[in-house]
């Protein structure tokens, strides 16, 4: 009688469970331990958030950063559901998606990450914009071509949060309106970009400067309507005319995630060992934004794109390794630094005894980023056209 292949499902097909899933197909597995590898996502593409500013100004295009999981996935060993999660029944080893399908586990991989804060403000649910999906960027686009048809004199957006995300997003947007931009960066502390190194700060700076960003700190945002934004400073509530408020607020946890019979950090992150597996779960590995994790050196490690690619090397290491009978390996996290886009062609970044910003910066963290791509098809088709485009643009002209 034949066995059954084991079952390994992977939940959420960004950073962390992607890259899992890919790095795991790539191992040599034997017959006898041959496993069925499902990955599961809400969305038919993978998403490499940190070149989404790009398609605001319009320097890429979204198959180049939003690859569908089919096309990625052609030739691999993974079969691709794409589907909710709406629930998981730890007891019984069964994930409940929301086109009533039901699916069986013997391992299972939690990846599917944050969403946005917004309810915290009254109004934004209506008024305020996230910025972490292609339908975001999408909506974002369509509310500036509407502003841009209907001829205004001024476009007024407030970026809500002066973390990296939002500095990022100012500067794009300034450099694709122009004059007719009117950008403000509102931010909660007393500092932007508080975490970022002192050479990066600077540039941040600079560039926000040189683009005319306006900078409300110690501000928060108490209520947006259609066209108002109140703001908070010291107290006193003053009320300003706007266009769009786009948000970039930081990851908050997925409701049901945090209501899963599962040790969990204060946050709701679910808590992991340096294995990556979940407390008294050894079945279950989690990883990437949702995951509460200290590595083998004892070091809290932040919820990032590096950190969830670092991680799903490890997790799939840990898969295999725990399947083969091989001995499973704690996670180090290397920091490599912090790059982030200030505009069209400009760029800080500061890692690896390196301090580079300017063009050179720009051109760096786009070859970076194209090494990051998932899989060699993708990222040789993303680098011909970005070789291509130029010169299609100088010929058209
Ligand atoms: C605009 C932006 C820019 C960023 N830039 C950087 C950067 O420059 N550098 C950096 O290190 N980090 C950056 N980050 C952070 C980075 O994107 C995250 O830390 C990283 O994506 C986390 O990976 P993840 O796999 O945990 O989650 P994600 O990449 O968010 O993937 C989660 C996946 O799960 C799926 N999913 C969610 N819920 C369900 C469900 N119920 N059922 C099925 N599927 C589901 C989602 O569709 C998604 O595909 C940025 C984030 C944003 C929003």
């Amino acid at each position: 009688m034949n066995k059954q292949a084991l079952r390994i499902c992977i939940l959420g097909g960004g950073f962390s469970g992607l890259y899992t899933a890919l790095r795991l197909s790539q191992f040599p597995w034997t017959d006898g331990h041959s496993p069925e590898i499902i990955l599961i996502d809400q969305n038919d593409h993978f998403l490499f958030t940190p070149l989404l500013y790009e398609l605001i100004t319009g320097e890429m295009q979204s198959w180049e950063i939003a690859p569908y999981f089919e096309e990625l996935l052609t030739n691999t060993r993974i079969r691709f559901h794409q589907g909710c999660v709406t629930a998981i029944n730890i007891e019984t080893k069964h994930i409940e998606l929301d086109n009533l399908h039901s699916l069986s586990y013997d391992k299972l991989v939690l990846a599917m990450g944050g969403k946005a804060p917004l309810e915290q403000v009254l109004g934004s649910n209506n008024y305020g914009i996230s910025f972490r999906s292609l339908q975001d960027v999408y909506h974002i686009k369509e509310r500036l071509r509407l502003l841009e048809v209907a001829q205004a004199k001024k476009i007024r957006i407030a970026v809500v949060g002066g973390g990296c995300s939002g500095v990022e997003l100012a500067c794009k947007l300034a450099d694709h309106l122009g004059k007719i931009g009117r950008i403000r960066l509102v931010e909660r502390g007393k500092k932007i970009v508080s975490n970022s190194p002192e050479f990066n700060f600077k540039a941040v700076q600079d560039a926000l400067e040189k683009r005319k960003v306006w900078i409300d700190l110690e501000t928060e945002v108490s209520e947006i309507t259609r066209d108002s934004l109140s703001l908070c400073y010291k107290g006193r509530i003053d009320t300003i005319p706007v266009d769009l408020v786009i948000f970039t607020v930081g990851t908050q946890m997925l409701d049901w995630i945090k209501d899963l019979p599962l040790k969990h950090s204060e946050q709701g992150l679910i808590t992991v060992n340096p294995e990556l597996q979940v407390i008294d779960h050894p079945e279950i590995y989690a990883l990437g934004d949702l995951a509460d994790c200290k590595d083998a050196t004892g070091q809290q490690i932040p919820r990032t794109a590096q950190t969830a690619f670092q991680q799903s090397d490890y997790c799939a290491w840990n898969l295999w390794a725990s399947i083969t009978r091989r001995p499973l390996l704690p996670f180090r996290y290397q920091v490599l630094g912090e790059l982030l886009v200030l505009g069209i062609n400009n760029a800080t970044f500061n890692g690896l005894g390196i301090e580079l910003d300017g063009p050179l910066a720009y051109l760096t963290r786009r070859l970076i980023y194209l090494y990051r791509l998932p899989t060699f098809k993708h990222q040789l088709s993303v680098g011909l056209s970005w070789m291509i485009r130029p010169l299609v643009e100088a010929l058209s002209d």
